[in-house]
Order: structure tokens, then sequence, then C-alpha cells
């Protein structure tokens, strides 16, 4: 027997399977799709059996023989490899890559070396005791000082140590700090002992006394009585509570918002689509429905009874939304409704949490799959329906490589299951509806919202007009004087910034100075908390300059509008105002989202400032009026979705207010309130934002009228950059059909990251019948030669932006 498999090394010749000797042993149990260990040149590499056979073109006696079977059972079914094939044919990248990003992190090969003491007893070093802390294997790499590898070498020649060079798999078994408190007695005795100065630790007591005589984890008690580790343990020496460690799943959080668990009545709107979408997968249709459905129509509850039909029919579901900020309120209205028959993937999991949910996945102990772009590979074989919420949301789209789309693989994956995928979203993406409309999407419309509440109230204010008025605060008076009114009356706002795009920047008001980058072509953000400037694209991190480098004026200032800015802001205008602010900086840590949402709906704060992640997802009763601070920061990115990306946003943003009993009201503060992206975000319509794009996108060729494919190219030095670059385009030109448009090549936007200077060039084409053959000749040259040169090059099919 011979297996063909394909091997973890991405290099240009090695894309193709290998054969090896399947051993005796393994031949009743080996299975496509399993993970084996085999010799590759001189290396050990894992690989993945994509084929099972008899015959082999080789003489046998060149072949090697399979080492170690990693999976009994195996990991990739035989649809998910075959979608890994059309994945690297149609994004052009290695098929090894298509079939690692199926896979979670945790499951893919590291390759290290590792010590291991056999003998601990036996390591009498100070240092080496100090470096291995109690742990019998660590990674080499560890290791610095050269004297203490000398040591371990020494080691190892005595036996002491081995060393192995290993495929590692981080998956361990995760336990838990668990916290017994006393009863209430022994805590009431135990209050009288503590020293009145000892705040925190009465504090500490007090709250176990409410819990006294329960068992619960370490950082529950932590987090809810308000306390420091350090307090914690003071407690527990002096006999209030004792610890244990157990034994533990990884919890990603099941979320404490609050959903109802039965169905709703549907509104006949929804009816009517859901009777479309469940009639596809009775009959294993693969149809691809688009929900246009305006914010609040209730397109959430029409997955959830069309997921609650696939399931009756013993199918599994796999829905994706777009990022983490929505996951909370989402997850929470899918475990309301299908409990412990739900899996969560997203990125705020960590490697063992993921690894732990595709496990539930694989096993099929759960049947619906809620998650990020990564979850349309999630391990079902018996898929019933594949839902996108906010289909137009370009984090959808990898931008690494495999760069694929999670649209498309979701299309192929309903062809290998013969069953619906629904694409919803509020704005859809011009291409999108563009294929509903020549009837290639079925198009299912919800124009009203669930529970017959008015849109909101938009109002654009031109603020070129407040500042002639003299008001240079960032807040327009309408809008003040609204949160005025919603503060008086005890209801909530929501402030939108858009912080994309160069809001906080440093800024010499004598000679126009920016402080920027010295490794990109992109002006540094101001980072108040340590008075920093650092670049978002190398991680480049300055002290802010007293004065300015370029004519030593000290009228060097941060500039812009950046949340912290406009934290301030609101502490100055609104003393009494209790603001939650939620950006990248607030959110860092795990578990933060859910935090500051939840305190939100607990009437916590009466304001919630944030970026792009408040956009989406929000969904609470007391929410009335809702403020764009700055609309035009993504209008004038140099990239053909600039104005769909700020229709979408503002339409997104406008939907978070009056979703329920209370009216909403929203305004939209702009420097260019003629523009249409913006006017038309006033009525919230769709349609007529849309022939106007399409207007736009037809006259300026780019999607949906053509389709694009960009290539990148970056080199150390400019000269070089720009001659690779020539040449791919001239290559490009003389290959492809004439009716085939190449631009360029010309300098990126942000023409230098982290000292790598970046040229681009465009292709667009109608229809390419040798744009996959020419491409892959483009790559091959790239990967054969000009990459030893120092170059790298990207091929991206279909960008999302050309950025
Ligand atoms: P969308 O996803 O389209 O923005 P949601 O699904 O979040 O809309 O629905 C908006 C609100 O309306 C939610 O609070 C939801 O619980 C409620 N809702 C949805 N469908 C119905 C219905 N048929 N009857 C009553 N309330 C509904
Ligand atoms: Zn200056
Ligand atoms: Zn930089």
């Amino acid at each position: 027997m011979i297996a063909e498999v394909i091997v973890d090394v991405s290099a240009y010749p090695i894309d193709r399977p290998f054969d090896y000797v399947v051993p005796e042993e393994m031949r009743s149990v080996i299975e496509c799709g399993a993970r084996v260990k085999v010799p590759f040149g001189p290396r050990k590499v894992v690989g993945y059996v994509t084929r099972l056979k008899q015959e082999t073109d080789l003489a046998n006696s060149k072949m090697k023989a399979i080492d170690e079977l990693l999976d009994l059972e195996p990991v990739l079914s035989t649809e998910l490899l075959a979608i890994a094939k059309i994945v690297a044919r149609e994004t052009l990248s290695y098929e090894i890559d298509a079939l690692q990003v199926m896979l979670p992190a945790a499951m893919r090969a590291k390759y290290e070396k590792f010590i291991t003491i056999v003998e601990p007893d036996a390591i009498i070093d100070e240092d080496l005791r100090n470096l291995m802390q109690g742990r019998t294997r660590i990674p080499l790499k560890q290791v610095t000082s050269s004297s203490l590898l000398k040591m371990i070498k020494n080691y190892v020649a005595q036996g002491i140590i081995t060393v192995d060079n290993s495929v590692s798999q981080q998956t361990k078994v995760k336990k838990v700090r668990m916290i017994h408190i006393e009863d209430s007695s022994t805590l009431a005795s135990l209050l009288d002992t503590i020293p009145s100065n000892a705040k925190k630790q009465l504090q500490l007591i007090q709250w176990m006394k409410d819990h006294a005589g329960k068992s619960m984890e370490a950082s529950k008690v932590i987090e809810a009585s308000g306390v420091q580790q350090a307090v914690l343990k003071t407690v527990i020496e002096k006999g209030a509570a004792t610890e244990s460690h157990e034994e533990t799943y990884r919890d990603p959080g099941v979320s404490q918002l609050q959903e109802a668990q039965i169905p709703y009545e549907l509104t006949e709107e929804q009816q009517l689509a859901l009777d479309k979408v469940n009639a596809a997968s009775t009959t294993n249709k693969a149809e691809t429905f688009l929900l246009h459905g305006i914010t609040g129509s209730g397109k959430t509850e029409v997955y959830l009874q069309a997921i609650s039909h696939v399931l009756k029919q013993g199918k599994e579901a796999i829905v994706l939304v777009p990022e983490i900020s929505l996951t909370p309120q989402m997850t929470a209205r899918f475990q309301a409704r299908f409990g412990g028959l739900v899996a969560v993937m997203h990125s705020g999991l960590s490697a063992g949490e993921k690894y732990d949910e595709w496990r539930k996945i694989h096993r099929k102990e759960v049947k619906v799959v809620v998650g990020a772009r990564s979850a349309i590979f999630a391990p079902f074989e018996n898929v019933g329906i594949i839902i996108l919420d906010e289909e137009h949301e370009s984090t959808y789209k990898q931008e690494d490589t495999p760069r694929y789309h999670a649209r498309d693989v979701a299309i192929w994956r309903s062809e290998s299951f013969h069953c619906p995928v629904v694409l919803g979203s509020a704005t859809p993406s011009l291409e999108s509806y563009a294929r509903a409309s020549k009837g290639v999407y079925t198009l299912l419309q919800l124009s009203k919202r669930a529970k017959n509440q008015q849109l909101p109230a938009v109002s654009v204010v031109d603020m070129r007009e407040e500042l002639k008025e003299g008001n240079r605060s960032m807040f327009s008076r309408q809008l003040a004087d609204a949160m005025h009114i919603r503060l008086e009356k005890n209801e909530q706002i929501v402030l939108f910034l858009n912080k994309r795009g160069f809001s906080s920047f440093v800024l010499c008001r004598d000679c126009g100075t920016v402080v920027e980058c010295p490794n990109c072509d992109i002006s540094l953000t101001y980072h108040r908390a340590n008075e920093s400037l650092k670049c978002h694209y190398c991680g480049h991190e300055e002290k802010v300059p007293l004065v300015c480098p370029q004519c030593e004026s000290e009228h060097i200032r941060f500039f812009g509008t950046g949340t912290q800015k406009a934290e301030e802001e609101i502490a100055k205008l609104f003393p009494t105002a209790r603001v939650l602010r939620m950006d990248v900086d607030t959110t860092r840590q795990k578990g933060a989202h859910e935090r500051i949402l939840r305190q939100f709906s607990e009437g916590k704060a009466d304001i919630l400032l944030g970026t792009q992640m408040i956009a989406k997802g929000l969904d609470f009763p007391n929410i009335t009026l809702v403020g764009v601070l700055a609309a035009d920061t993504t209008l004038h990115l140099a990239d053909f979705r600039a104005a769909e990306k700020t229709f979408q946003l503002m339409t997104q943003v406008s939907g978070r207010a009056g979703r329920h009993e209370l009216a909403g009201e929203v305004f939209i503060q702009t420097y260019s309130p003629e523009h249409y992206a913006i006017e038309l975000s006033k009525s919230q319509h769709y349609e007529p934002f849309y022939q106007l794009e399409m207007t736009a996108r037809k006259q300026y060729g780019y999607p949906p009228f053509f389709y694009i494919t960009l290539i990148q190219f970056s080199h150390e030095d400019l000269m070089k950059v720009v001659a690779f670059a020539d040449k791919g385009t001239t290559f490009l030109k003389g290959s492809l059909s004439p009716e085939t448009i190449v631009i360029g090549p010309a300098a990126a936007a942000i023409s230098r990251v982290n000292n790598r200077y970046r040229y681009q060039c465009l292709i667009k084409y109608k229809k390419e019948p040798k744009l996959i053959d020419t491409l892959q000749q483009l790559i091959k040259m790239y990967r054969t030669d000009w990459i030893k040169e120092g170059l790298l090059m990207s091929v991206d099919v279909d960008p999302s932006t050309i950025y």
C-alpha cells in the first residue's frame, strides 16, 4: 500500500504529493486526511495523507516508508481535502498552506528541539535548576547562555538529559485553581482579627461572606470581588478559604448576555425568507441566498430558525460572524437557542481553547459552530446550512496566504454538501448585490424592522459650519444638545469614532511637519497612555518629541480625534457622564469586549465610546442616540471601496439606535456632507446608494464590472523593486489577452513599510481564461529566481482592498 502525502514544506518544487510506503502495521488503520510523520531529505516532517493506492510509478526501492501515523481518526475529511485543492488553485497558494489553514494552530506541527531531564535528581547545578523551574522538559531555544549549553551537552553525554528533535504538539490538559470558601461563621470570626487599615482584605472577606461555603475559580473570585491576587493569597493564608487545582476543559465563556430561548413568531417578510431557505435545505439544493435586511429587521432570527430546521434533519450548521466584537452577543443568542450544541471559534480564544472547540466539532459533540473566518473549515461532515452574517465585511478575506474569501469557500462547501448558503447584510457588498440582481444568488428582502420600530432619524452635521461659528470642539452644538437631553433622561448614547486612517498624529503648527515612522512611509500614531508615538505597520515606537524635528519649534503637538482625546473632551463637556471606552487599547485583555458590553447593557455607563468594533451587533434597548464624530476618515482612502465602506459603516452605526421601544436619533458629523455615501446614509436606503456606486465602479472599471488581481512587490532596494515590478508587469502584459488591462507598476499608497519599498500592479479583466496559468508562471519565476534576490511578491486574486 502506498500513500500520497503532502509534506509540510512550503517551497516551490515540493508543491505536489510524494509517495510513501505504508508499513504493514498501519495498513488497516491509515486513512486519507490523517497526519503522518515522514522522512523528507535529511529531516522528519509532518504530512497529510491525501490518497491511498496500490500502484506507484516510482521504483519501490527508492520509496521511503511512513515513520509514524499521528492520527487514528483522520483530522481532515475527504471533502475538506478536496476543498483544499480548490483553495490552493484559486488563490494560487501551496496546497500545504491550504491544508494547514483548515486546522487549529495548536494542531499544526511545530519543529523544535527539546531537552528532557531523565534524572532530575542528578542535576545539581543551580543555574540549570533555575532555568528549568521544576519542569522536566523545555524547548532548547530557551537555553541562551553558552555555559549552560555546554553543561547540557555534558549531561547529555552522561544520559541525564536527552535532546529530541521533535514535532511538538502543544495541546495540554488545562488545570484551574479553585477556591473553596469557608462557612460564614469562620469568616465572621476571621473578620474580627483583620486590622481595620487592611481595607482590601476586609473587602474580600466581606465578599466571601456572601458566597460562604462555595467553590469557584480563583480568577472569578478576583474579578467579582475586585481585589488583587496578592490579597486573595493573604486571606487564604489566614484561613478564609482553601485552594486546589482541578482538571477542566477550557471554557470559551458562555455569555452572560441573555436572549429569549423561544423562537419569535416571525413577521411576514421573515417567514417568506425562511420558507425559501428551508425549501433549499429540505431538497438538498446548493442555493446561495442574499438576505438583505435593514438593521434590526430580524435577520438573526431567520438564521436561528433556519438552523433549527436543519438540525431537525440531523444536519449541522456553520455560522460565520465578522469579528470578536460581535461574538459575545451573537453567541449568546445561539447558545440560548441551541444550548450545548454550539461551539464557538474566534480569534479571542487561546490556542488551547480553539483546539478544544475544534475537537468538539470533529467528534460531532456539537451541531452548530459560530465563528470567525476560519470556522468556514469546521470539520463537520453533514452540513445542512452555511450562514455568513454581515457578508460585506472585509475580515472574511484572509490577508495572508492562502488568500481565501470565506464567502467563496462557503459556496464551494455548499456544493459538496448540497446545502444552502445564506449571506446576510443590511449593506451587502456590491459584488453580492449585483449577483443577486442578476439572479445568480436568490435575493431575500427584509424591509421593515422586526418590531416595526421606526428607523432612527439621521441628521448630517456640517463641521465646517461649526468651525466657522467658532466651535473648535469635536462635538457639534446639535450633537452636544442631544447628548445633554439623553443624559437627563437616563438614556444611553453610543459615540463612534472611526479610528482607521490618520486620526491622531503629532503635527508642528509652525511648519506643518507630521512625525513619521523612520521605517515606513506613514505617520506615527499618538498614544497618550505612555506619551509615545507608535507605528501600526512595523511596531516602531518613540517618545513624543518636545520640539519639531524640522524647525525646532515648540508648537508641536498631538492633533486629531482619537478615542482618548474624545474621552477627555467628554469629561470636560459632560462632567457627570459615565463613559466606557471600547477600542484596541481597552480590549486587549481576553474577555474585555464582553465585560464592557455587559457593563453598558447593565446601565453602568451613559456613553459608550468606541471605534469600528461598536459599529455592529450592539442591541440594547436603552440606546436612543448615536453620534458619529468624524465620518470622513474612511472616505479619503485611496481605495475603490472607500465610499462603500463609509456607507456601510454609517448605516451599521445608525442601526444601533432605537432598536426597541424608545425611538432613536443619529447625528453624523462630517467635513464632506455633500458626498453621496454620507448623504445617502441619512435615509439608510441601500438601493439608491447601490445604483450611484455602480455607476462609479463602471466608469472607473472596478468590481463588480471588472475582476481585479493585485500583485505586490517589495524590496529593501528601491531600484531593485522597480526593476522587478517592471519585469513582472511586462511579462503579464505580454501573456494575457489584449482585452485585459494591466495597470502599473506604480508605487503603493504606503510606499515603504518596515524599510521595504513597495510597488504594485493591478490586473483588470472581465473574462481571462489565461489568468491562472499566467499567474502561475509569474509565481514560478518569483519562487525559483527572484526570491533569491531578496524580492517579496504576493498575488491577491480579488483583493478586498488595493490600498
Ligand atoms: P438584525 O440581525 O437584522 O439586525 P436582529 O435579528 O438582531 O436583527 O433583530 C432585531 C431585534 O428584533 C432583536 O432584539 C430580536 O430579538 C428582535 N426580533 C427579531 N425577530 C423578531 C420577531 N419576529 N418578533 C419580535 N421580535 C423580533
Ligand atoms: Zn516644525
Ligand atoms: Zn513603521
